[in-house]
């Protein structure tokens, strides 16, 4: 069976015998009722993973001590930053869900003018950040991606970097696949993805001179969350990282 993994904070891996924090311990003991003995995999997010063998589990306090260090596989060799407009709640932990899992290196939520919600508060960040992290763990990723507080589509698009691709259902002539076909992407990709309605056509243009390229997905039209799994999964895909 593969081993429980744990993102703690890398400060809590200075020696070999770990505390682990409270909510961390809370799993291990409440919820899947480990016992001493047994190994777990704990995460700094530093790149590296170290095997550590329970020596007490108590509600109070767990404390692990580290048998093996090596480094975290689970790292797409590229780094994707997906910008996907916002969405229904659900809809959107969704996509933070499903993409961190595909090797997502960074989310950058966009406001974009069809876009339902608009604000995002702070309950709301640290709820996203909380599924990244729930599924980087699930996953196997050797970090957890950061989730940025949500920008005004021209603001993300003046961040952005590398490779700037925006899906557009409208478009007829690139595709995702001529997109990055003969590509390095050394810099990585920034991918826009538009909210239920679309992007309109100013933002559009406004990408454009932005210096992102809109891409097809097909001729069939996807639901918003639909396409950003869809499209990281065939990037990813492009990169020999599915295997
Ligand atoms: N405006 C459309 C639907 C938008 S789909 C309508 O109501 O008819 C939501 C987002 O998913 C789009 O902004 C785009 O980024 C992406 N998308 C969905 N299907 C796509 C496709 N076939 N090609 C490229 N992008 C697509």
């Amino acid at each position: 069976m593969t081993l429980h993994r744990f993102f703690v904070p890398e400060e809590t891996l200075v020696g070999d015998t770990v505390a682990l924090p409270a909510d961390s311990a809370h799993q291990i003991a409440q919820v899947l009722r480990l016992r001493p003995g047994e190994r777990i995999i704990l995460l700094g997010g530093g790149g590296l993973e170290h095997e550590a063998q329970l020596e007490a589990v108590a509600r109070a306090a767990v404390i692990a001590r580290i048998v093996a260090t090596r480094p975290a596989v689970g790292e797409p060799a590229l780094r994707l930053t997906l910008c996907p407009a916002l969405l229904k709640a659900d809809k959107f932990e969704g996509v933070i869900q499903k993409c961190t899992e595909l090797g997502v290196a960074a989310f950058q939520p966009v406001i974009s003018a069809r876009c339902v919600s608009e604000a995002a508060s702070a309950q709301k960040l640290a709820r996203w950040r909380h599924i990244a992290q729930e599924a980087a763990e699930q996953s196997g990723r050797g970090c957890v991606p950061p989730v940025e507080p949500p920008r005004p589509l021209p603001d993300a698009l003046k961040q952005a970097g590398g490779l700037m691709l925006m899906a557009h259902e409208v478009e007829r002539v690139t595709s995702l696949h001529a997109a990055l076909a003969g590509q390095s992407l050394a810099e990585g990709v920034c991918l826009f993805i538009g909210p239920e309605g679309g992007f309109d056509e100013r933002e559009v243009a406004l990408a454009r001179e932005a210096g992102a390229l809109p891409v097809s997905l097909g001729l069939r039209i996807l639901r918003a969350e639909t396409a950003s799994v869809a499209a990281v999964a065939a990037i990813m895909h492009e990169r020999g990282e599915m295997g």
